[in-house]
């Protein structure tokens, strides 16, 4: 068993993280203040934190969702953007995470009047000052910027246009998130056509609250590189009695074409695609050291940024950091003993 502290010094890659997801709650407090919002549940830190751990776990992604009305109701002024932006970088530094991939939506941030090209250029910025704060603090961390569209709203030929336009300046990919029932992958065929005619980058949400046809058009129509969670994949495949287990057509078609799916057991358990961290498909292997190396690195090559510096980070920070941490990790052992 891997101890809390082994998982935090381990390198590691993030491929699928929601910038308007990981506010710290004091900052939400502070912002609130600041910019005038009115609509928390309470202004206590301690307070708001458990009521968003509440608020987040009721097993529904339409319920999940509407915790996001108050992180999101702060980041409506390109300061509050750009201050959780860097916070994310150093929090996620903190964590031990060598390459992040943070995603938002920038029409998400337009209520004040921000245009979609300044909340990310916020983003941005603030992606630049939390990388300095946490080199200087010896975590380094590499971000890279998703743009999201969501699918309830129309504009995402728009957003896939925005991604684009910032392709140089740390953007990566292009995304698509939001309630997925009724919200088929092939609404958006505009979008994606776009994104893959500049030579860019596409991840979907496909396969967390829906099932099976939401993979196979983000896949087969939109071009999807990534799914997000896909973790309905588990649909397509059959354990039988001995053991043995058999892939349908489209759970083979993601394994053979090595189609990497960005799963987070704890969100799926909380939108209810899962109906606890033990029943996960995924928890069925118990992960070990050596396993967590091989996930990184399998993110790692997985991820947007250029295939240099994939290749970079994983000779340079990640192998040796897995390299030295056995001897780090009954360092600690001992000491405790
Ligand atoms: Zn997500």
């Amino acid at each position: 068993m891997l101890s809390p502290e082994t998982i935090r010094r381990a390198p590691k890659a993030l491929l699928h993280d929601h910038l308007d997801g990981g506010l710290r709650p004091a900052t939400i407090v502070d912002l609130a203040a600041e910019f005038g919002y009115a609509g928390l549940p309470t202004t206590d830190p301690v307070e708001l934190a458990t009521w968003i751990r509440r608020g987040a776990d009721r097993k529904s992604l339409e319920l999940y969702l509407e915790t996001f009305a108050h992180t999101v109701g702060v980041l409506q002024e390109r300061d509050a953007i750009t201050r959780v932006a860097a916070e994310c970088a150093e929090d996620l530094a903190a964590d031990g995470v060598a390459y992040a991939e943070v995603r938002y939506a920038p029409e998400l941030s337009t209520e004040r009047g921000l245009t979609l090209d300044e909340v990310v250029e916020a983003n941005l910025e603030g992606f630049r000052i939390g990388v300095e704060r946490a080199a200087a603090a010896g975590r380094p961390i590499v971000m890279k910027a998703l743009v999201t569209a969501m699918r309830q709203a129309a504009r995402s030929v728009e957003v896939a246009e925005c991604a684009v336009r910032w392709r140089d300046a740390g953007v990566v990919g292009f995304d698509m998130a939001g309630p997925e029932k009724g919200y088929p992958p092939t609404r958006y065929l505009d979008a994606y056509d776009y994104v893959r005619r500049e030579n860019f980058h596409i991840t979907i949400h496909a396969g967390e609250s829906f099932g099976l046809p939401s993979i196979w058009e983000a896949l087969q129509f939109c071009g999807a590189e990534r799914l997000g969670h896909g973790v309905r994949i588990v649909d397509d495949i059959v354990v039988q009695p001995d053991g043995s287990v058999e892939l349908g057509r489209l759970a083979a078609y993601v394994r053979d074409r090595r189609v990497p799916l960005e799963m987070c057991p704890t969100s799926n358990v909380h939108t209810g695609a899962a109906p606890s961290i033990h029943e996960h498909p995924i928890e069925a292997f118990s992960i070990g050291l050596s396993e967590m190396e091989w996930l990184t690195i399998n993110a790692m090559k997985s991820a947007f940024a250029p295939f240099d510096e994939r290749l970079r980070l994983i000779n340079e920070i990640l192998k040796p950091g897995y390299a030295r941490l056995p001897a780090e990790a009954s360092r600690v052992v001992a000491a405790g003993a």
